[in-house]
Parts: C-alpha cells; sequence; structure tokens
C-alpha cells in the first residue's frame, strides 16, 4: 500500500478520462479514493473545479456532476479537472467536517502527508491536482441553515493584482452576488492556500437548506459564465434571474457586519435576502427559549446595508451567526 497520494490514471491523456485521487491510509483509516474527472482539449486554460469540500453542501456536488455531462460537448481548448466530493468522508456523513478526524478541511490546507484524514486529503489535492492548475472553481452553498442569494465569494488578498483578477472572475459568473468577505478565520482555507501560490479561487456559495431545479439552475448557469470568460467554452455570458431580478451587484461583507444572537432562541427573520434595509432596520426577532417569560430581543441592522445572508435555521444559540449584512464595494 502507498504512502504517497496517487492518481490511477494519467491526467495528460488526451479527452475525458476518469479514475481517483487515493489518499493513503493513515492510523485513522483506510485509504481514500476521490473521483476525478479529467477533460483535456491541449493548450489552453488549466481549472480545477472541486465540490463537497463541506460535506453537508450538497449543491456543488450536483453542479459539478452535471458539468461532466455537459462539458465535454463544448469545452473547446485547454484543461478542467473536475472532483465533485472533495472531503468524501464529511459527504457521506452529511456533515461540514469529516466524521473521522472532526476536522473542516477548509481549515487544513496545504495538509499534512503525516496527519489525520483530512489532512492527507488536502495534502493529496495539494500535490498532485493544485500544480495542474491555474484557476480553481471551489463550489460550496453557505451550508444547509442558511438563505444566501447565489454568490460568488473571495476574500481580501494582499497582492492587489491578485485581488483584482480575482474579483474580475468572480464578477464574470454574472450571479446575483459577487461579495468580498473579511472572514475571521481563513488560516488554512483552501483559498488563502492557492491564491499564495499566485493562483485565481473563487468559491461560489449558494445556500438553503433544500435543493431545488431553479437554484441549480442558477448556480450552473452561473458556472457557465465562469467557464466563458476564461475562454474554456464558446457563447455569450447571460445573467441569470434571481427572484424575479436580473441584476448582479459587488458587494463588500466586514467582521462588523455579522450579526449574532445574544441568547439561544427561536429566529424570526424580518427580511428577505438582497432586501436594502436602512440603519436600524429590522432583520429579525429573537424568542429566548431559556425563559418562557422573556421579551422578545429585536436584531437591527446597524447601518445602512444590503443585507447578503440570513439565518434559516430556526434555532440559534447564544453568539450564533443569524445575518450577514453588506454593502457597495467601493472600486
Ligand atoms: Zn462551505
Amino acid at each position: 500500500m502507498s504512502k504517497t497520494p496517487y492518481l490511477t490514471f494519467d491526467l495528460d491523456t488526451p479527452g475525458m478520462s476518469t479514475g481517483h485521487l487515493v489518499v493513503p491510509k493513515g492510523d485513522d483509516c483506510e485509504a481514500i479514493s476521490l473521483p476525478v474527472f479529467s477533460l483535456n482539449k491541449g493548450e489552453g486554460p488549466r481549472l480545477l473545479v472541486t465540490g463537497g469540500n463541506h460535506g453537508n453542501e450538497l449543491e456543488g456536488p450536483i453542479v459539478a456532476r452535471r458539468l461532466v455531462d455537459w462539458l465535454p460537448k463544448v469545452q473547446t481548448c485547454g484543461r478542467v479537472i473536475i472532483v465533485p466530493m472533495l472531503n468524501l468522508p464529511a459527504v457521506q456523513a452529511w456533515s461540514q467536517d469529516s466524521p473521522i478526524d472532526g476536522l473542516n478541511l477548509n481549515r487544513v490546507f496545504p495538509g499534512r502527508a503525516d496527519g489525520s484524514v483530512t489532512e492527507r486529503i488536502a495534502d493529496a489535492v495539494s500535490r498532485l491536482l493544485l500544480p495542474m492548475a491555474d484557476t480553481v472553481f471551489d463550489l460550496h452553498s453557505f451550508g444547509p441553515t442558511w438563505d444566501c442569494p447565489p454568490s460568488v465569494v473571495t476574500h481580501p488578498i494582499g497582492d492587489v493584482d491578485l485581488m483584482a483578477k480575482t474579483l474580475r472572475m468572480a464578477e464574470a459568473f454574472k450571479l446575483p452576488v459577487t461579495l468580498l468577505w473579511e472572514h475571521p478565520d481563513t488560516k488554512g482555507m483552501f483559498d488563502t492556500w492557492v491564491h499564495s501560490q499566485g493562483k485565481v479561487f473563487v468559491c461560489a456559495e449558494f445556500g438553503g437548506g433544500t435543493v431545488n431545479a431553479e437554484a441549480l439552475a442558477i448556480y450552473e448557469s452561473g458556472l457557465r459564465n465562469g467557464l466563458i470568460a476564461l475562454g474554456l467554452v464558446d457563447g455569450k455570458a447571460e445573467c441569470p434571474t434571481f427572484r424575479q431580478r436580473k441584476a448582479s451587484k459587488t458587494l463588500e461583507t466586514l467582521l462588523s457586519d455579522e450579526l449574532k444572537s445574544p441568547a439561544r432562541g427561536i429566529f424570526e427573520p424580518r427580511c428577505s435576502v438582497l432586501d436594502e434595509v436602512s440603519q436600524g432596520g429590522l432583520i429579525g426577532v429573537i424568542y429566548p427559549v431559556d425563559s418562557l417569560s422573556a421579551d422578545a430581543i429585536d436584531i437591527r441592522a446597524p447601518t445602512t446595508s444590503i443585507v447578503c445572508a440570513v439565518k434559516s435555521g430556526i434555532h440559534v444559540e447564544v453568539n450564533q451567526k443569524v445575518a450577514f449584512l453588506a454593502r457597495p464595494l467601493k472600486p
């Protein structure tokens, strides 16, 4: 049994080929084989598409798998590698983090060859797949307890040129929101690792907890727009319609835009995603459950904002996030 990760097939094979990325056995589990699809049409842009980084965000694996069906017919050049289920044990358990070592794959990059299984997955991807790509699309969906508009997200990047290039790539998806997200915890993110190599990485987010056909169609058309912008596919990018609107906005959300619940309770949303709210506008109400006689608590917007994501999973703990606000990104 190999102690180093390997691919069961040659990514240089022309045309469409399929096989596995084998993550070696460790102290905590046997070897894991991640399905990999390679579409090689020679010279041109090199793209890696991943889904299932978080195992409870299943729109990504569906859309990645659908891509495998239609991309071979329309790809004109370059290479695309598709891994629909990056953290396979987490997807199998429908859990954000791995059921084996409890780790969040999106916090352990670049991984460790001698680490636990999630670290070994990150190591295998870092060694064998990332060198084959200049751009990465990582397909998420914000988790099953959130409502958020179809978005492409990136985090602030120190390198000004890479930041501009990444934002342009994100905007090319033409999804309702392109979001620059100031995140409190970016160490070990797949994004951070790829950006550190000077490569473009964007992350699609499309929350809702329920997978429906309309949402998947929007997600898929955003991905197609991204492929057109890269030059992998011919065609004209189209802005998808979301909740009767056909617009894309570039927004910024800061740490201070995360609204949290001051109590354990039931959260009642009083706004919808993409609503514009004034300073003091009502975002939602918390009904504390520890004391049934306690008054309801209003959650209000600290500044004039656009609602970017709202908790849809009703039950919240103390200090848990209930909404993300945002505002137009200044050029
Ligand atoms: Zn995610």
